[in-house]
């Protein structure tokens, strides 16, 4: 068993007013095998918390510590990150000029494994799981990002997530833009990641709809960066009935 710890994380970011804080004291603890949904409503902080586990440079951690069995992740570069076994979905979300599906698959396989898988063995798991997703055997060959639509762009991050085989996914807004058929499929390969591998997942996401294929047992509620309530997954449902106003209306006691 792997685990991902949070703890008192607090993370600026540079606008042009200066520095501005975003995640104000965040504590959170994943073990692999567990799902676990952030949830808040928009602008309250959930991508600031998958780019800083992601490492992107335009977050400031200025308190506070992320590690992956111990090992401090902040420290790590993002390569390292990924090859500890992180994986972040929104880590590559550039179009990349010449760089097909596949070989960029393998090039990220090879890159976390330390060497190259057998071709043989690659392209026949490839097309299995790109079959799993509805995905055509032509997606295979094109330029990586280059003209997908939303739906494909998340089916190529799910097919990414099976292919790399990582401990701990970040899932940023994963259902957005998908219809009720994608969003199965997608949520499919994501419980097939979990089954197969024993995967820990943090799912990010501003709406419950993705809730009822993707069950998580821990649910947090982020709100202006910090966890404002946590329960289980009927705290989903609660939020799918009543939204996030209680959290934001001042008059209503956040117990
Ligand atoms: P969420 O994903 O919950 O909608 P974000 O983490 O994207 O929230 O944003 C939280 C707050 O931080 C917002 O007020 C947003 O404008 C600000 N913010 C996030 N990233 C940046 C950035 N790179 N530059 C400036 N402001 C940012
Ligand atoms: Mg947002
Ligand atoms: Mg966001």
């Amino acid at each position: 068993m792997s685990v991902l710890e949070i703890r008192d994380l607090h993370v600026t970011v540079e606008t042009d007013q200066g520095t501005t804080p975003i995640l104000n004291g965040i504590d959170l603890t994943i073990n692999t095998g567990e799902t676990h949904a952030i949830m808040g409503p928009n602008g309250s902080g959930k991508s600031t918390l998958a780019y800083t586990i992601a490492g992107h440079p335009k977050y400031t951690v200025t308190q506070g510590s992320i590690t992956f069995d111990g090992e401090d992740v902040l420290a790590m570069s993002v390569d390292e990150r990924a090859r500890a076994g992180l994986f972040l979905a929104m880590q590559y979300p550039v179009e990349i000029p010449g760089v097909t599906v596949t070989n960029f698959l393998r090039t990220a396989k090879t890159a976390i494994d330390g060497e190259a898988p057998s071709v043989r063995q690659w392209m026949k798991d490839v097309k299995s799981s790109m079959s799993n997703l509805r995905m055509d055997a032509k997606f295979a060959q094109r330029n990586v990002n280059e003209g997908f639509s939303g739906g494909e762009k998340k089916r190529h991050e799910i097919l990414q997530l099976e292919m790399l085989k990582p401990k701990f996914a970040i899932l940023d807004e994963t259902d957005s833009g998908l219809d009720v058929d994608a969003l199965k499929i997608v949520s499919e390969g994501v419980n097939r990641a979990k089954e197969e591998s024993n995967l820990g997942v943090l799912l990010i996401t501003h709406y419950t709809r993705i809730l009822r294929y993707i069950r998580p047992a821990f649910v947090h509620v982020i709100v202006a960066g910090k966890i404002v309530e946590e329960g289980g997954s009927e705290l989903a449902d609660r939020l799918e009935d009543e939204g996030y106003d209680r959290y934001l209306d001042p008059a209503a006691p956040i117990e």
